[in-house]
């Protein structure tokens, strides 16, 4: 045996070890079979059916919740088919009859001619994360019957962010995942109503709302109106780097917008400037201290010129 082959034999007792201790349930499946070449013992402590039992691609499509089936089984064969990654949430069926959240997180695998040859994956155990959805779906339901939305933007007033982030602060602090918070503020706002009239400023305030609400992405994210001229972006499972990209695409959206604002200090443009900041509710805290930082770091922002983004 060559010391390549030995070093391939204890990589892969290595990966597999790491493979199976893991939380996340690693799969593979045969693409020209659609059989199971792999899939991580643990599957049998998430969902009760043995290792041995998932057997075919059927195995996989029976036990899940018939309402999510027909789409994520469309869904990934077509994503399958056309060699893209991609992940979909489903119900897993247990064998005891009842349903588990599953994320499931694919790679295609090609072989040298480039055809798709496998799949490999990743099943993650979601259902505790959906649980907070269910809260959060409740809550976005009430924003219509308290009236939970700020009037002139549409978008979520204060009371809907101080109720988020409450939930959001909890279930970060029970999940040990990062909590992101964005406070943003339009430069030189006075000037443009004086400039443009309240009305107009009105129809600012509009648009610039409709700008941040285009620009994040996950449903989980909040929007809100913070106040006058001032609006807060809420981050779940957000890390202060991929925050300062959301904030990076907020502001490159409101300058490709390219709003008049004649009477503004830093441009012939609306602009604005952020604080962004990271909170790990685990550690302690309380959500409050999440807003003072952005608002100190937004504080910043406007000191050291304005039309820019403070991170820390
Ligand atoms: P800075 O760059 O430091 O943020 O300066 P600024 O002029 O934006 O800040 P300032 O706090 O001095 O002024 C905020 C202005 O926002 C004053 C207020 O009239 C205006 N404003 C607040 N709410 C509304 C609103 O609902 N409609 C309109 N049109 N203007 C508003
Ligand atoms: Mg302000
Ligand atoms: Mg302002």
């Amino acid at each position: 045996m060559t010391n390549d082959a030995t070093e391939m034999s204890i990589d892969t007792a290595v990966y597999k070890t790491l493979l199976e201790s893991t939380e996340a349930i690693p799969w593979k499946i045969d693409w020209a079979t659609l059989r199971f070449a792999y899939i991580g013992p643990q599957i049998e402590r998430l969902l009760g059916w043995s290792q041995g039992s998932w057997v075919g691609i059927d195995d996989w499509v029976e036990r899940m919740h018939p309402e999510d089936r027909s789409w994520v089984v469309d869904f990934c064969v077509a994503q399958s088919k056309a060699g893209v990654d991609h992940e979909a949430d489903y119900r897993a069926l247990t064998a005891e009859g009842n349903y588990v959240w599953i994320r499931d997180v694919v790679h295609v695998v090609r072989n040298d001619k480039g055809e798709v040859e496998a799949l490999v994956g990743f099943m993650f155990d979601i259902s505790e994360r959906k649980k907070s959805e269910e809260k959060l779906l409740q809550l976005q339901r009430e924003l219509q019957e308290l009236s939970y939305q700020d009037g002139l933007t549409g978008v979520a007033n204060r009371r809907l962010l101080d109720s988020v982030l409450e939930v959001e602060w909890a279930s970060a602090q029970r999940g040990g995942q990062p909590l992101s918070f964005i406070m943003l503020d339009i430069d030189c706002f006075k000037q443009y109503n004086d400039h443009y009239g309240h009305l107009a400023g009105d129809d600012c305030l509009r648009r610039v709302a409709q700008i941040l609400a285009a620009s994040i992405l996950r449903p989980r994210d909040l929007l809100a109106r913070f106040g006058g001229e001032e609006f807060a972006l809420v981050l779940p499972e957000t890390d202060l780097e991929s925050a300062r990209q959301v904030a990076e695409r907020c502001r490159a959206a409101i300058s490709d917008a390219s709003i008049p604002h004649r009477a503004s200090d830093v441009s012939h443009l609306v602009t604005v400037s952020m604080g962004v900041t990271t909170a790990n509710p685990a550690d302690g805290g309380g959500q409050a201290s999440l807003i003072e930082k952005a608002d100190r770091l937004l504080y910043r922002a406007k000191q050291n010129g304005r039309d820019q983004i403070v991170a820390d």
